[in-house]
């Protein structure tokens, strides 16, 4: 399916029966394979051959739709993960341990920045963060010889900045190392991160993906184009033979389409076991079939929402990057010129109070931790997931005490605003 388009791929990509056989991909729900004899199997331990053996590092349901996904995404190798902390985690954890070090911009979600400035210091992993807004010359300052990767977001939630894929990509590959990118909210429908510059993305199809909010789930995907061997000095683990499978150097024996998949399964996966279910796959698959016809509605439906609030008279301030006037304009018309994504995030005047008050009042919007599915939601930080800060821990956040974060779905975009009209009266 490479040569066809986006909308194409999100049908058909991944799975193609052959005669006779299901329409739908398969849910394979078995743990274990059989094989004839001890030998054929012993080929697939030896990573000799290709095969499946044991869920728990490989499932044929799971690579169906990893296999869409790499396709959507332009790559050359692809898994699927638990979760996209699960996917963020294997994806650094992968090409940097204890002792390494790693670049990230601050604009994260705030679970990914928990992982990295919290777990993962703790296992040996010192991340800088950078604003995405810095120059080239404060970006170059954040390496060091012992830098491994560079990361960030291609639509920062809950931020909504946009990345900066020429100025990051170039300072990566200047200091010999990967650029990952997190393209969660902007999907391969509206970004392909590899086209400009990205080397590994990585995904939490939890969000639009699946899109109906019915399972979490990861994906990373390889461009195959980042030259490990290039720079076998800062990454042993895929230049060098690994012991625990029997000396074989991953970059020699997979070449560059395939050492870091195959690494990130063959280690990753077999000893941490973030695999996600068959049957949550089977589910993620049926919102990837939509994705290119949701995505178009769910940035339909944030733009104007965004334009209604932003000439209304009790709203001080919005963010959506597809307004003329926001910070990230010119960076979203250059990367993602068919639209963003669903999410807006505004204040309302009058602060905290206010803001609390609006929420109460809405009617269809609902109140919800998640973003970025079918049904609209919403979420006022500052009395749900930052309740513990103090309004100037707040400001220095990024989430004052009257922002909301308002993630539109697929509904009538008449209906979503006569919901804030409503609400917006009664403050
Ligand atoms: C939600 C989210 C994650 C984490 O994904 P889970 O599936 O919840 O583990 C990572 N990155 C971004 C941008 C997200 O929005």
């Amino acid at each position: 399916m490479s040569n066809m388009k986006i909308e194409t791929k999100c049908v058909q990509s991944g799975y193609t029966p052959g005669n006779g056989e299901p329409r739908q991909i398969p849910i394979i729900q078995s743990t274990t394979f059989k094989y004839a004899t001890s030998e054929a199997m012993g080929q697939l331990f030896d990573l000799e051959a290709s095969g499946y053996f044991y869920s728990r590092l490989q499932n044929p349901t799971c690579d169906y739709v990893a296999a869409k996904i790499c396709d959507l995404e332009g790559g050359t190798a692809a898994m699927l993960t638990s979760s996209g902390q699960a996917a963020n985690f294997f994806a650094v954890f992968n090409i940097a341990g204890n002792g390494d070090h790693v670049v990230s911009t601050s604009a994260i979600y705030g679970g990914t920045y928990n992982l990295f400035a919290v777990t993962m210091k703790r296992m040996g992993v010192e991340f800088t963060f950078v604003s995405p807004d810095c120059t080239e010359e404060e970006l170059n300052a954040a390496f060091r010889p012992n830098t491994k990767a560079v990361f960030g977001e291609t639509i920062a939630n809950p931020a909504l900045a946009i990345f900066d894929f020429e100025k990051f990509s170039k300072a990566a590959h200047a200091h010999g190392v990967p650029l990952i990118v997190d393209n969660t909210f902007a999907t391969p429908v509206n970004c392909r991160p590899f086209e400009h510059g990205a080397d590994i993305v990585t995904h939490s199809t939890t969000k639009y993906m699946d899109g109906h909010g019915a399972a979490v789930g990861g994906c990373i995907v390889d461009s195959g184009k980042f030259d490990w061997l290039a720079h076998a000095d800062k990454f042993p683990g895929l230049c060098t033979p690994d012991d625990s499978y029997h000396g074989i150097t991953y970059a020699e024996k997979f070449g560059l389409a395939g050492a870091y998949i195959t690494k990130a399964t063959a280690q990753l996966m077999r000893d941490f076991g973030c695999t996600p279910a068959p049957q949550s796959a089977f589910l993620l698959n049926l919102g990837l079939e939509s994705l290119h016809v949701r995505m178009a509605r769910h940035c339909e439906n944030g733009q104007a929402v965004a334009e209604y609030l932003q000439q209304h008279d009790k709203i001080a301030w919005v963010n959506y990057a597809g307004l003329p006037g926001n910070k990230y304009y010119d960076l979203a018309q250059k990367y993602l010129p068919q639209g963003t994504c669903g999410v807006v995030s505004f204040g309302v005047k009058g602060g905290r109070k206010a803001a609390e008050k609006f929420m109460a009042a809405l009617k269809l919007c609902a109140i919800e931790t998640h973003v970025a599915d079918a049904r609209t939601c919403c979420l006022h930080p500052a009395s749900a997931t930052h309740r513990q800060m103090n309004e100037e821990e707040l400001i220095a956040a990024g989430v004052p005490g009257d922002l909301v974060r308002l993630s539109c779905g697929l509904e009538s975009k008449d209906d979503l605003i006569a919901d804030l009209a409503q609400a917006l009266e009664q403050v």
